[in-house]
């Protein structure tokens, strides 16, 4: 396998644009290689521009989860945009999605769509704010959503992997109403109430961390967070952005069986084009403008396209695709731990629905601190070996591999082959 043309369009790239990508982790920094420049999907494959292909468990960060290119989704894609692509008015596209995600996320009653999960949390977060008048919020360590300002507070994904704690551009004043704790850790939040919980707007949670690799909630974590909140008035924002239709039917909130007061969307729900969401109850959400006085505005939000892509994609989902997910990830799992035990490789599995997270450590990992005993150079080593093999994994130790419903048994069979032949490797 080679990467030759990948790397000769880096180097031009990285002329043109920061570190050569619009978006960090695409640099494949941590894996210690140049990026692999991708020409085209199918299914569950992606074929890279030196013609190189790859069984693909990153599905463009989650939103395709039926695939790359879908039929049906391309074509309706199509029709619609021999229509016109964007009216900056009303149309019924958007009613019809919008009508869909309220019937299957429990905690929206009302919705507004916007371009991506960034504009989503962003916009949550402000509408708790003016909605209990209140200045600070709480996440969690380890936990990404998006790179609003006071969400870059000991952030994960693209920050924990670059090892940047902060950023530099956000301001103190901004970051001091931003209280972080560790993910699954009661207590701290329970004295994170006791200090500040008359000003806490909001907190903001995913209810899987996906942002450290894959952490699933501990049994009775998301229920304490709802009483905590409701106990003292804050509003409880579920951060979906990643788990929405991929952890379950009804997204994580359906699964665990805990409704927040808002809830953000993204990926899944734009099917591969630029969409996100947040929505939650209507009393909440008749504060945001026009109907309240709460500002939130966007040129291309409810776009045409991205609309049909995500009704054509979210209509293409039912219940069993869910149960297909758990067999298909079951194999998968089965099959690193085999390998792994064989070779004697450290590793830790942790899954949710159609989000799988391979750690290389012995360690449970249920937090940020945990998922950071992972041996990242032996990640790295893992990563361009595999890739070798022609498996395209998430290119950082802190993000969580997707299954679609594309994936096939001999494709995870194939991908099973292959962590045979690279911990062979690795043993070595
Ligand atoms: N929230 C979560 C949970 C995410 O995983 C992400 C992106 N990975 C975001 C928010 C931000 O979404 P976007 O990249 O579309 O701005």
């Amino acid at each position: 396998m080679t990467y030759e043309k990948s790397i000769a369009a880096f180097t031009e790239a990285k002329k043109v644009m920061p570190g050569g990508v619009n978006s960090p982790v695409r640099a494949f920094k941590s894996v210690n290689m140049d990026p692999i420049f991708m020409a085209s999907g199918k299914g569950a494959t992606i074929t890279d521009i030196d013609g190189n292909t790859y069984i693909d468990y990153v599905l463009s960060w989650g939103p395709l989860i039926l695939g790359h290119a879908h039929p049906e989704v391309v074509a309706a894609i199509q029709k619609t945009a021999e229509s016109g692509t964007s009216f900056g008015a009303p149309t019924l596209l958007e009613t019809e999605l919008a009508e869909l995600v309220i019937k299957r996320v429990p905690s929206i009653e009302m919705v507004r769509m916007v371009s991506s999960g960034t504009e989503a949390t962003m916009s949550a977060l402000r509408v708790a704010r003016g909605y209990t008048g209140r200045s600070k919020i709480l996440k969690f360590e380890g936990c990404y959503h998006g790179h609003a300002d006071s969400l870059l507070i000991k952030a994960g994904s693209g920050v924990a992997t670059l090892g940047l704690p902060d950023s530099p551009g956000v301001p103190d004043s901004v970051a001091k109403n931003t209280i972080t704790v560790p993910y699954n850790d009661l207590e701290s939040i329970r004295l994170a109430f006791q200090e500040f919980g008359d000003d806490i707007a909001a907190v903001i949670v995913e209810p899987v961390a996906g942002n450290m690799g894959v952490v699933p909630p501990n049994p009775g974590f998301l229920q304490e967070l709802r009483n905590l909140t409701t106990e003292n008035g804050t509003v409880l924002i579920f951060d979906e952005v990643m788990t929405g239709f991929r952890v379950g039917y009804h997204c994580a909130q359906g699964y665990y069986g805990v409704t927040p007061d808002m809830t953000c969307l993204g990926k899944v729900i734009g099917g591969g084009l630029p969409v996100g969401a947040f929505g939650g109850k209507r009393e909440i959400m008749q504060q945001v403008a026009p109907s309240g006085s709460i500002y939130q505005a966007g040129t291309l939000s409810g776009n045409p396209l991205a609309m049909t892509a995500g009704l054509e994609t979210l209509s293409r989902l039912d219940e069993s695709s869910y149960d297909t997910f758990i067999e298909r990830g079951d194999q998968l799992e089965a099959g690193f731990r085999a390998a792994a035990e064989k070779y004697n490789i450290p590793h830790t599995v942790n899954r949710a629905g159609s989000m799988i997270g391979f750690f290389f450590t012995n360690e449970p990992v249920v937090d940020f601190a945990t998922a950071k005993t992972s041996d990242t150079d032996l990640f790295a080593d893992y990563y361009r070996l595999m890739a070798e093999e022609g498996i395209y994994l998430p290119p950082s130790q802190f993000e969580g591999m997707f299954l679609s419903t594309a994936h096939t048994e001999e494709q995870i069979a194939k991908t099973v082959e292959a962590f045979h032949t690279v911990f062979a490797k690795l043993a070595r």
